[in-house]
């Protein structure tokens, strides 16, 4: 396993794959990873020739407020993981490589993000679209694999990545749990033992509300309220929002019809949490 800090080494080292006729594999993450992302590698690695990992804590989607600076960083745990997973190349680049002096250049997807997470992070998926566009640059991957945890984001690159005319294939992997049902995040390691406890109830309202919505009821704000109530009950966190949206548009829906991806992201302590599950109705 290589770990590369130089754009240029990675183009090389790219360029090479290809002219050998490898299959290349990319999960972009920012690091301090887990089981989740271990979901995402593996697939990358059953898939591919060449499976790259990138680790990069992206300042430009996080907002002023946001937690870059103590967002949570472990290079020699995501080493000893990425090759747990036989990652043959990590690209660890740094902010100045990415964002040198002068960077003036920003992707922008319409639409997708005035919904969920968008209007409550302003700049943040441009953020996460500009520096996915940047990776996929540097590596020209055949494969991207992304998570259904970020479902708004995974929509997202999907529909830039259609827009742009890239050859690269999207994946999307289903969400990795703890055994109490909460979602994998590396934010997760901010929680106290009690906000963690009951983190639980995020998982368990909106499956639910899935139950829900197979028995028949098709009334969005009586599934919003639901949930609410279950979360309200349950634990001592602020709800950002919850909502019913079209799984393609993501615009929020007053009946559930089609396939729908029902979302929430709440605040336990400072800690902010997002989960989602999809149900076809
Ligand atoms: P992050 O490091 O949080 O930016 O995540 C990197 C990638 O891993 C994204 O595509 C995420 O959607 C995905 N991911 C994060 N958590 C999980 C999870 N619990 N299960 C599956 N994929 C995940």
């Amino acid at each position: 396993m290589k770990t590369i800090t130089s754009i240029h080494q990675m183009h090389e080292l790219v360029s090479l794959a290809k002219r050998q006729g490898k299959k290349i594999g990319f999960v972009p993450t920012m690091g301090y990873l887990h089981a989740g992302h271990a979901a995402l590698l593996r697939q990358c690695r059953k898939e591919n020739n060449l499976c790259i990992l990138s680790i990069f804590v992206n300042p430009k989607q996080f907002g002023p407020a946001e937690d870059f600076r103590r967002y949570p960083r472990n290079k020699k745990h995501d080493e000893m993981l990425a090759k747990k997973e036989k990652v043959d190349i990590i690209f660890y680049p740094s902010v100045k490589t990415m964002y040198p002096t002068g960077y003036l250049t920003y992707v922008h997807v319409r639409t997708l993000a005035d919904h969920l997470c968008g209007p409550r992070r302003p700049g943040h998926f441009d953020g996460v679209t500009t520096i996915v566009t940047k990776l996929l640059n540097i590596i020209n991957p055949d494969v991207l694999y992304l998570g259904q945890k970020d479902a708004q984001q995974a929509v997202i690159i999907a529909q830039m990545i259609d827009d742009l005319n890239w050859p690269t294939r999207v994946k999307i992997i289903a969400t990795v749990r703890e055994p109490s049902g909460l979602a994998m995040s590396s934010r997760n390691s901010y929680l106290s033992d009690p906000e963690r406890y009951q983190a639980q109830a995020l998982y368990r309202s909106l499956r639910m509300a899935k139950k829900l919505i197979q028995a028949g009821e098709r009334r969005s704000g009586t599934i919003k309220q639901k949930i609410n109530a279950q979360i309200k009950k349950n634990t001592l966190a602020r709800v950002d929002y919850i909502e019913c949206v079209d799984a393609k548009t993501l615009v929020p829906l007053r009946t559930i019809k089609g396939h729908v991806i029902i979302a929430l992201a709440v605040f336990l302590g400072k800690t902010r949490l997002i989960d989602n599950i999809q149900v076809r109705a």
